[in-house]
């Protein structure tokens, strides 16, 4: 059983877990941030903040409950 992210209906890539226990590609992760105002988690709206930095790529998750 593959592992498929939630966003893309695909396997993973660069996968990339949430606080929330979730997983998503990094690519879908860094759209779900860059179009949602929410910045929540697209699966179950946990409230997610993170920051993205191209420099290195890679993502930083902070996690306000
Ligand atoms: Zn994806
Ligand atoms: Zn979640």
């Amino acid at each position: 059983m593959y592992d498929c992210c939630p966003v893309c209906l695909g396997r993973l890539r660069r996968q990339v877990k949430t606080p929330c226990k979730h997983t998503f590609c990094k690519n879908c992760l860094c759209n779900v941030y860059k179009h949602s105002p929410a910045k929540a988690c697209p699966l179950c709206r946990a409230p997610l903040e993170y920051y993205i930095s191209k420099r290195n790529s890679t993502i930083k998750l902070v996690f306000f409950s």
